[in-house]
């Protein structure tokens, strides 16, 4: 089967740590060209914007979106219209309405739309589903802490309307959240601590319970320095799982489980298999839960923060 040709669009810090070399690795894909704002020099054709692209450049089958989510409809929707597939960094967009728009516009046209979650990839996340699914869950605590600095390093976007703030790594949390435990779950409070000088929470602090109102906390953080934690620890009626490394490693009271950062190979093997099969994978739960933090947040005003 010939290769999908791809282009990339938003060659920032994920598409060059991540997403170009996951497309030179797999066989199912073939780099065309690359749209930014600015020439990333690169040795595949650069465009400016998608519109170029199509006009003047190499054909292509399908658009893997890395630029902020902000600007993520306009882009997707013209390569939908333009009959392209489309790859949604996460999170899939800057509102609710406008991912589900996508989904419609995706299915009428007749091309697949991946709203990708990585950590959904990671090597622990799915024996941790299958080993939950037999247990009654009695508490969840998850603790996401990363150093802002060290991730998204100079990034204006990310504190502005649409950028998400500390809900930007924290929706990872919630992507694995969303597909590990075994009954859906719901905000009953949150609290957003907002620098003086900046749009969006640098550190959040959430409470969920579903259904049989079992107690689930979020403990969200952009000020850590040092060793990152990203971790999600479930107490069940058979003992207790740790899911630690953004997911990577399981330590359960009878299983262990390690894996490999394989992530962004997975999800481009899962694209690969959309685009094969004509179908499309966008799950909004979790940006759902973002929304919902939004809402119900009371915000708490924090010192300013210097980049
Ligand atoms: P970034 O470093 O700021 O990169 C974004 C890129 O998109 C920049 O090169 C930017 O150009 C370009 N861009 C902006 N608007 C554009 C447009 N209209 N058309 C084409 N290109 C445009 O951000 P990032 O960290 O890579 O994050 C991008 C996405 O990946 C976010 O949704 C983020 O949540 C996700 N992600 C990031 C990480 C991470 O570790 N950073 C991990 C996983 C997922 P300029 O710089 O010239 O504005």
């Amino acid at each position: 089967m010939a290769p999908i040709r791809i282009a990339v669009a938003g060659v920032g810090k994920i598409a060059r740590d991540q997403h170009l070399p996951a497309i030179a690795a797999s066989p199912d894909f073939l780099l065309a060209a690359v749209i930014d704002l600015h020439d990333p020099q690169l040795t595949v054709p650069w465009f400016a914007t998608l519109d170029a692209l199509l006009d003047q450049g190499p054909a292509i089958d399908a658009v893997v979106l890395c630029t902020p989510p902000q600007v993520r409809y306009a882009l997707a929707a013209a390569a939908i219209s333009h009959g392209l597939h489309v790859f949604l960094e996460k999170p899939p967009g800057a509102t609710l309405a406008e991912v589900e728009l996508l989904r419609t516009a995706a299915h009428d046209r007749g091309v697949s739309l991946f709203a990708a979650w990585h950590s959904r990839f990671a090597a622990a996340v799915e024996p941790a589903r299958t080993w939950l699914a037999q247990r009654t869950i009695r508490s969840v605590h998850i603790v996401w802490r990363e150093d802002v600095r060290v991730w998204h390093p100079g990034q204006a976007w990310i504190w502005q309307a649409g950028g998400l703030g500390v809900f930007d790594p924290g929706i990872n949390a919630l992507s694995i959240a969303t597909a590990i435990l075994p009954q859906p779950f719901f905000l009953t409070r949150a609290t957003l601590l907002v620098p003086a000088n900046r749009a969006a929470p640098i550190a959040a602090d959430l409470a969920f319970t579903d259904s049989r109102q079992t107690p689930i906390t979020m403990d969200l953080d952009w000020r850590q320095t040092g060793p990152q934690t990203w971790d999600i620890v479930v107490d069940t009626d058979a003992g207790r799982l740790e899911l630690t490394h953004g997911g990577r490693v399981m330590t359960g009271s009878d299983e262990v489980q390690r894996g490999t950062d394989g992530e962004y190979a997975g999800l481009y093997r899962r694209f690969a298999t959309l685009v094969h099969t004509h179908a499309s994978d966008v799950d909004i739960a979790p940006l759902r839960h973002v929304a919902d933090a939004f809402l119900l947040g009371q915000r708490t005003r924090v010192d300013a923060f210097v980049d």
